[in-house]
């Protein structure tokens, strides 16, 4: 049988993954990317920008084979470390004993996705190369070769649009009939700095926890790096008296900063140049469907659903798309409109799930993580799950250490939520909260 050639545009950290998993399947895949390769020495450099990569990440990256290699250079956080005003620390756990999320580079990531695709024969980069549109009767894109100023176009039997959030591909789907799109900008936007390594390269903060500086209405977090640095982002409303617009100055950094995370601040010694040199981001909130066009278009990764990245499943869910894809071709490659089909249908409701649970957890980190109703019902589900695990799996835990469906991990954190109101609502819950009592309470509503 001949070979399908297809295309993945987007060479991104989902559209790399795709390509090993498409070429592993026998077909001949062209990686087109508007940028130049992240890999060449004079494109190298910059901000250390991380993620955090969970289960259902390196799910995917098993299926390609390099789960250990992107495990043995990613740092483990085992629990969320709290920052009160005054420099009072809180520590929750993220799962239980060794469950971890893991801070990857997003830069080393993709270089290593990109190695790896190298060493398949049919796996083809193309850089420099923009996607423009794409003729639907035909199969053709366009492109413009940014190093030439050319235009140049190129036909294939199916086109994987995993070129982010602002897709060109999913651009020319909004122009056909029947497809469904929104794009929600939050009020908040975000701004990356640094916690830089001590001298001796070790890190200042305790690296092998997500730092959390909850303050209500905004927060700060730092995720570590491998050389001993923390990249520090500032999630912040755009608008309004306390917000990006209202500080214009080095001295309203300063001031801000001292004010509001004081025990960060001694860390930070190129805070207010940093505040100015580094932009200051939107987050938006998309969502499409169908996610295919006939068997000839499929969209993957941000350029189907992205998400605000407080459940740090951005990366992740895009991972699972891939691998759901390739499951399902395995089970149905000899129609590739149903596969198509069913692929959309299956991942839409997955996907919308995560992106509401997202939207929820920036409240959770940013107001609740430091309130002490919220840690109380925590310890209670921790208590309740240790001693049930057949009973209860916290949502946290079903979305970054399982990979039961988003939709389903949404519907048990609903009823989940339910059933922790009426044991809030207990006498003296705060004394007696690992009352068997209690743990019994919780079983009879389960
Ligand atoms: C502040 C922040 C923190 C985050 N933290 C996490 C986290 O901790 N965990 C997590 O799982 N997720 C996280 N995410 C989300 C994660 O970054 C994204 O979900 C992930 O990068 C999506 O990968 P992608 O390959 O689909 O898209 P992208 O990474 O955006 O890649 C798209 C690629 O397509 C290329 N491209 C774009 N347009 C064209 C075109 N016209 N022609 C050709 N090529 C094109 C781009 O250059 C790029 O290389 C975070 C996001 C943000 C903003």
């Amino acid at each position: 049988m001949e070979k399908k050639n297809v295309a993945v545009v987007g060479a991104g950290l989902v559209g790399s993954l795709h390509a090993i998993l498409l070429a592993k399947k026998g077909m001949h895949v062209d990686v087109f990317e508007r940028r130049p390769d992240l890999r060449k020495a004079e494109v190298i450099g910059g901000r250390s920008i991380n993620l955090a990569l969970s289960h259902r990440g390196f799910n995917a990256l098993e299926k390609a084979g390099i789960a250990d290699d992107i495990r043995s250079i990613s740092i483990p956080m085992y629990g969320r470390k709290m920052h009160d005003k005054e420099g009072n620390l809180t520590y929750q756990p993220y799962g239980k004993d060794d469950e971890a999320i893991y801070s990857v580079s997003r830069g080393g990531l993709n270089q290593q996705l990109m190695n790896l695709a190298d060493d398949y024969e049919d796996i083809h980069y193309r850089f420099n190369h923009k996607c423009l549109d794409i003729n639907l009767e035909e199969n053709t894109i366009f492109f413009e070769d940014t190093q030439i100023n050319k235009e140049l176009n190129y036909s294939y039997d199916h086109i994987f649009g995993t070129d982010g959030a602002f897709s060109a591909v999913r651009g020319r789907l909004q122009k056909t009939s029947m497809f469904n799109y929104s794009q929600d900008y939050l009020s908040h936007g975000y701004k990356e700095l640094v916690i830089p390594p001590n001298k001796d390269g070790s890190h200042r903060i305790d690296k092998n926890c997500l730092h959390i500086w909850p303050r209500g209405k905004f927060m700060l977090i730092a995720l570590p790096n491998l050389d001993g640095s923390f990249t520090v982002t500032l999630f912040f409303p755009m608008k309004g008296a306390t917000s990006f617009e209202s500080i214009k100055t080095k001295a309203d950094v300063k001031q801000f900063f001292n004010e509001t995370f004081p025990d960060a601040v001694p860390h930070m010694p190129t805070l207010e140049t940093d505040y100015f040199e580094n932009p200051t981001s939107s987050l938006v909130t998309i969502r499409c469907n169908p996610w295919n066009y006939e068997d000839k278009v499929l969209l993957l990764g941000d350029a189907a659903h992205a998400i605000v990245p407080f459940y740090g499943q951005g990366m992740n869910s895009g991972f699972e798309d891939t691998a759901v894809f390739s499951e399902m071709y395995d089970e149905q490659s000899e129609d590739m409109l149903k596969l198509f089909e069913d692929y959309s249908n299956k991942r839409v409701p997955d996907a919308n799930a995560i992106a509401d649970l997202a939207l929820y957890n920036y409240i959770e980190m940013r107001d609740l993580a430091g309130d002490e109703d919220f840690l109380l019902r925590k310890k209670i589900e921790r208590k309740f799950s240790d001693l049930h695990p057949d009973l209860w799996m916290p949502m946290y835990s079903q979305v970054t250490f399982s990979h039961i469906r988003y939709s389903k991990a949404l519907e048990a954190g609903k009823r989940q939520a339910k059933i922790m109101d009426q044991v809030m609502e207990m006498k003296n819950i705060y004394e007696r909260w690992d009352d068997e009592v209690v743990m019994e309470k919780i079983k009879s509503l389960v």
